[in-house]
C-alpha cells in the first residue's frame, strides 16, 4: 500500500481497494434481474436478497415482493433465496407449497453448510462461530439442528456443552472480523484442546479482504466512512475494525446524505470504504459530496486486486429453468 502526503489544504479522502460488491453479491444480485427479465414481475424474494437497502428499493421498484418466510408466497409462485442460505426446512416448506425456486445462496456459505452437513454425519459436535439472529446463521444451523451450538459472545463460550471433547469442531459465519473470530477459537480451544479446525477459512475472501483494506488506511484516519446498511454483518464489522486499527472515528451510512456535519470537525484525512452489498454508485455520491466540502484529493489504498466471479444458479443459465424446491 503507498499514501501520498496531505495536499496544501491538508483535506484528503483514503478510498480502500477492495471494497463494495463481493462475488457472491453480484451473483445474487444479477439473479434477481435475471430471473425478473425471464419470467417477469411478480417475483418473490425470500429476506433481503442481500443486506442493502438501496439493493433491496431498486429491486422492489422493478417488481420484486421481498417476504420474510417462504409461507407469505403464493402457491406455485416463483421465490429466490438470498445470498445468505437457507436451511433443508426452507426448502422442505418450499416443496409442500409448491414453488418454483431459484437458490441464490452464494457459493461460499453452501461450502460452509456442507462442512455442517459431513461433520455432523461423522458425529461430531459443530460450533458456530457468529451472530445470533443472522440470517446466515439460521441457514447454516439448520444443516443439523441437534449437532449445531452458536457461539456468538465470550460468554457463549462457557455455556457449549459437548458429547466427546475429541469430536469437536469449529466452523464461522462468513462475514465476521477475522480477529474477533480467532481470539473466539483461542478461548474455545482452551476449553476444548482438541477442537478441531474447519478444512478451509470460513471467513470469505472478500469479508477478510475489506477488513485488511480498512486497517492498511485507519491509522492515518480523523475519520472513515463505511457505507452499508445497519442489517449487513462485514459492513458493521469494517466500522469496528477501523477503529480497533487507529481511526479516530467511524460510522456506517447508507447515503452520502446521512454524513453529519459535526463528524467533519477538525478532521483532513477521511477513509472511505464499503460493505461487500453496497453498489458503487453509492460511494461515488460520497465522494461527490465529500469534494463539495474540500476533500477532493482522492488517493486509492489498493492491497488486493479481486478477481473471483460465480457462475449463475444454473436455472438462469441457458435452457434452465426454475425448479421445484427438491435438494
Ligand atoms: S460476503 Fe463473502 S460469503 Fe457473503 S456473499 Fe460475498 S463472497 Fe459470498
Amino acid at each position: 500500500m503507498s499514501t501520498a502526503s496531505p495536499t496544501s489544504n491538508g483535506k484528503r479522502v483514503l478510498l480502500a481497494k477492495p471494497r463494495g460488491y463481493c462475488a457472491g453479491v453480484d451473483r445474487a444480485v444479477v439473479t434477481v434481474e435475471k430471473a425478473l427479465e425471464k419470467y417477469g414481475p411478480p417475483i418473490y424474494v425470500r429476506k433481503e436478497i442481500v443486506h442493502n437497502k438501496y439493493v433491496v428499493d431498486t429491486l422492489r421498484k422493478r417488481g420484486v415482493i421481498f417476504v420474510d418466510e417462504t409461507s407469505e408466497v403464493p402457491e406455485g409462485s416463483l421465490v429466490v433465496f438470498s445470498a445468505h442460505g437457507v436451511s433443508p426446512a426452507v426448502h422442505a416448506e418450499a416443496a409442500e407449497r409448491n414453488l418454483r425456486t431459484i437458490d441464490a445462496t452464494c457459493p461460499l456459505v453452501t461450502k460452509v453448510h456442507r462442512e455442517v452437513v459431513r461433520f455432523a454425519r461423522d458425529d461430531y459436535d459443530i460450533l458456530l462461530i457468529g451472530h445470533e439472529g443472522h440470517e446466515e446463521v439460521e441457514g447454516t444451523a439448520g444443516e443439523a439442528p441437534d449437532r449445531v451450538q452458536l457461539v456468538d459472545t465470550p460468554e457463549d463460550v462457557h455455556k457449549v456443552t459437548v458429547r466427546d471433547p475429541s469430536k469437536v469442531v469449529w466452523v464461522s459465519q462468513t462475514t465476521l472480523s477475522v480477529d474477533e473470530t480467532m481470539e473466539r477459537v483461542n478461548q474455545l480451544k482452551e476449553r476444548f484442546p482438541e477442537l478441531a479446525d474447519p478444512p478451509s477459512e470460513d471467513i470469505c475472501y472478500a469479508t477478510s479482504n475489506r477488513q485488511t483494506a480498512v486497517k492498511a488506511m485507519a491509522p492515518e484516519c480523523d475519520l472513515v466512512l463505511v457505507v452499508g446498511s445497519q442489517n449487513s454483518s462485514n459492513s458493521k464489522r469494517l466500522v469496528e475494525v477501523a477503529l480497533q486499527a487507529g481511526a479516530r472515528d467511524a460510522h456506517l451510512i447508507d447515503y452520502a446524505h446521512e454524513v453529519d456535519e459535526k463528524w467533519l470537525e477538525g478532521v483532513e484525512t477521511i477513509g472511505v470504504t464499503s460493505g461487500a452489498s453496497v453498489p458503487d454508485v453509492l460511494v461515488m455520491e460520497l465522494l461527490e459530496k465529500l469534494a463539495e466540502r474540500g476533500w477532493d484529493d482522492v488517493q486509492e489504498v489498493t492491497t488486493a486486486n479481486e478477481k473471483i466471479t460465480f457462475a449463475l444458479p444454473r436455472e438462469l443459465r441457458d435452457g434452465g429453468r426454475a425448479r421445484s424446491s427438491v435438494r
